[in-house]
């Protein structure tokens, strides 16, 4: 059985969208869940709150992924509480979109430390204590393999740089028994995307599918690599992204 229970799980950005689905089922699953936050603690503690009252454990942490210090001590935090890190998923992303003549450096910088600095910090505090049977999986994006509209190529570079990431990674981490994988999702109904928003109308013609994914179509995938049924996959950039890079 793909068991997760009695796992220790961190999930980066877990307050909203794909990161609270995901702590959800991991919870579900029997893990003990961190999550992460930067302005939603209320959002934060309705997981946390969710969980509990299923008969879970977990705990919100507010902790900007911008900020090395703060998720060096997310991961120590969720180590004192739940006594190990075995999972850690790295989810918390930003989008912004601007032709290149208009795109600021500021938002470049800051998709650059949320989108890929930060799971290069949290992967190398969760390497150094993390035991065989680890998993290191980054959310990232179908953008990472097709781009197919203007304004997006700084967001497109940092989940393409995810993909580097996860294969030299999965390099580094193999000998401790550590996997390491990028999700791929396509277009998801969720605040950065809802699928009633104005991009709503020109991707959904692009999606095998015809509609948008549920975060929970996610957070079911990234639960099945979590688990020691998913123990040869490593190094992979796996699309999750209804046929829309098909
Ligand atoms: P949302 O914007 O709906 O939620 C983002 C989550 O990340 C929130 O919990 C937010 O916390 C948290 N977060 C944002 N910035 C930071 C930060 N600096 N530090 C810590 N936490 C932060 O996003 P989605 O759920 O849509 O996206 C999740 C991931 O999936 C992202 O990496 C995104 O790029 C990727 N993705 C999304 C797709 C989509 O269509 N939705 C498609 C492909 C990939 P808070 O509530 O505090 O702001």
């Amino acid at each position: 059985l793909n068991s997760i229970q009695g796992k220790s799980a961190l999930v980066l950005g877990g307050s909203r969208g794909i990161g609270a689905a995901v702590a959800r089922r991991l919870a579900a699953g029997g893990a003990s869940v961190a999550l992460t936050y930067v302005q939603g603690a209320a959002a934060a503690q309705a997981v946390v709150d969710d969980i509990e009252k299923a008969g879970g454990r977990a705990m919100a942490i507010q902790a900007d992924s911008a900020d090395e210090k703060a998720i060096e001590a997310a991961v120590t935090q969720t180590r004192e509480a739940f006594g190990a890190l075995d999972i850690l998923v790295n989810n918390a992303g930003v989008l912004a979109i601007a032709p290149i003549e208009e795109f600021t450096t500021e938002d470049l910088d800051r998709t650059l430390a949320v989108n890929v600095r930060a799971a290069v910090i949290a992967s190398r505090a969760a390497a150094r204590i993390m035991g065989q049977g680890g998993r290191i999986i980054h959310i990232g994006s179908t953008n990472a393999e097709r781009m197919p509209f203007a304004g997006g190529a700084v967001y497109a570079m940092s989940k393409s740089a995810l993909q580097g990431l996860t294969q030299g990674l999965a390099r580094d981490l193999g000998p401790k028994g550590i996997t390491v994988n990028v999700v791929q999702p396509g277009p998801v109904d969720t605040d950065m995307n809802p699928a009633s928003g104005p991009m709503a109308q020109g991707l959904i013609p692009m999606l095998a599918a015809g509609r948008y994914g549920h975060p929970e179509e996610v957070a079911s995938f990234v639960a099945y690599l979590a688990g020691p049924e998913a123990g040869y996959i490593t190094g992979a950039s796996l699309m999750i992204d209804g046929g829309f890079a098909a």
